[in-house]
């Protein structure tokens, strides 16, 4: 059978683009390797599924970085108002309950991927599962067809929506990246972005699931001490995660390569300094020293700092030796982590590089070397920070792939 466009993967680029193009009145076909659709979206968001959130687009983009702008034809046709519209439409209503980020009512991601399957077969565009996609042919003025293990397709359009390298169990392998070169693309140095790191202090099991709300984070290197982070951090048997080590484990994974190890500080105790602690300790001196620290942090973190330092736990204050004190009060106010690794792309929820953006047409999505050829979602060389960014992305490029314009 023929199609006017094949679409290669079906997470919430590739499921957009069958959608988008089959409203507009194109016969879609859309392969995805896996035995279901939307695997990776169906774990986003720890399974409520953090679709987007309300930042304007201007402050949207900027957080991409300087690349960000590649972004701003697509927001423009299809932003984060337009998406909650458009699931409001398919009937799953969203709602933003910080104000920020946005998930649907029910907070489970097989809604949503519920819905746009039942949309995708409400259009009768053709899903089939379990179709490895494993080669492209065309030439620079014409897609000829695509072959899958047992089939051979054929369309003038093809929209690559593969997604990255993370979390490969959830189908992303980097077939994307190979079809792109196999046509003449440059691929950006793909690295691993938002991953949990593992540290080398031993302490940090005895912390494991502690949660610390608003955690400041400084690298304590002399040329790199600007590079700062603050938010939520979740100690894990040998290290870190949360929002704030996933965002900023970006910025480390360069510094890793070039040093070996990345030596922080991090503040657990919501910016307070030496002084506040002195003085929360005057306040409370009737107290042992566990109890005194306890206030500010979880018993067990507290407990390895008075271990690390060699204090008892139910020594008071005044009875402490001078160094000691001193020793832990810095201890707490800047926590010292030393980053020595992370475990790659097995964990990570983002690939940074892709398919280079110079290659691709921000007004239409489409290949500048290859025609008829689009590209989605997070194959292109796009990473943006936690918070529902990276499916509003998938969801805007998916969008406008999806419309198959032909742009000049
Ligand atoms: C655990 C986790 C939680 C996350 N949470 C959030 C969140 O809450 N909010 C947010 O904004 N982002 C989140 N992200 C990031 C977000 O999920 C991705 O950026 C987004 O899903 C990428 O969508 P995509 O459609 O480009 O790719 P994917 O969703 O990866 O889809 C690509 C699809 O292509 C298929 N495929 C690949 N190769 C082939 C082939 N050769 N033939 C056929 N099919 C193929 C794959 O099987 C896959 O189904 C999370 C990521 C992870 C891993």
């Amino acid at each position: 059978m023929n199609y006017d466009v094949i679409v290669i993967g079906s997470g919430a680029a590739g499921m957009m683009s069958a959608i988008t193009a089959s409203m507009n009145g194109n016969k879609v076909l859309l392969l995805e390797k896996l035995s279901k659709v939307g695997s990776k979206l169906k774990a986003t968001g720890g399974g409520r599924c953090n679709l987007t959130n309300t930042l304007s687009n201007e402050d949207f983009v900027e957080r991409f970085g300087r690349d960000g702008r590649f972004m701003r034809d697509a927001l423009h046709l299809f932003d984060y108002k337009n998406l909650m519209q458009f699931f409001e439409d398919i009937g799953v209503k969203t709602h933003a309950p910080d104000g920020y980020r946005v998930f649907p009512i029910s907070h489970q991601s097989t809604t949503i991927i519920t819905a746009l399957e039942e949309k995708m077969h409400s259009l009768g565009v053709d899903v089939r599962c379990s179709e490895n996609v494993e080669e492209i042919d065309c030439t620079k003025e014409s897609i000829k067809s695509i072959s899958t293990k047992e089939n051979r397709y054929i369309a003038p359009n093809i929209i690559i929506a593969t997604g990255g390298l993370g979390y490969p169990t959830l189908g992303a392998t980097g077939d994307g990246y190979k079809f792109a070169s196999s046509v003449g693309h440059s691929i950006k140095e793909l690295s691993p972005a938002m991953m949990p790191l593992h540290v080398k202090e031993s302490w940090v099991a005895n912390c494991r699931a502690d949660t610390i709300p608003k955690a400041q984070i400084t690298v304590n290197i002399p040329k790199h001490k600007k590079l700062k982070a603050s938010g939520d951090l979740i100690f894990t048997k040998n290290g870190i995660r949360g929002p704030v080590v996933l965002d900023f484990a970006r910025e480390l994974t360069p510094l890793l390569k070039k040093y070996g190890e990345v030596p922080l500080y991090v503040n657990l105790i919501n910016g307070k300094n030496e002084e506040d602690i002195r003085l929360h300790v005057k306040n409370n001196n009737d107290k042992n020293i566990l109890e005194i620290m306890a206030i500010l942090l979880p018993e067990s973190i507290v407990t390895s700092f008075l271990n690390e330092c060699k204090i008892e736990p139910t020594c008071k204050y005044k009875e402490i030796d001078g160094i000691k004190r001193d020793a832990l009060i810095k201890m707490m106010v800047k926590t010292p982590l030393t980053v020595i690794g992370h475990d790659g792309f097995k964990m990570a929820m983002i690939t940074r590089g892709g398919v280079n953006l110079k290659e691709i047409n921000p007004k239409t999505m489409q290949s500048k070397l290859v025609k008829g050829l689009y590209f989605c979602g997070e194959v292109v060389d796009l990473d943006g920070p936690c918070g529902g960014y990276n499916l509003q992305w998938s969801f805007s490029s998916g969008y406008l792939a999806g419309l198959l314009k032909i742009y000049p």
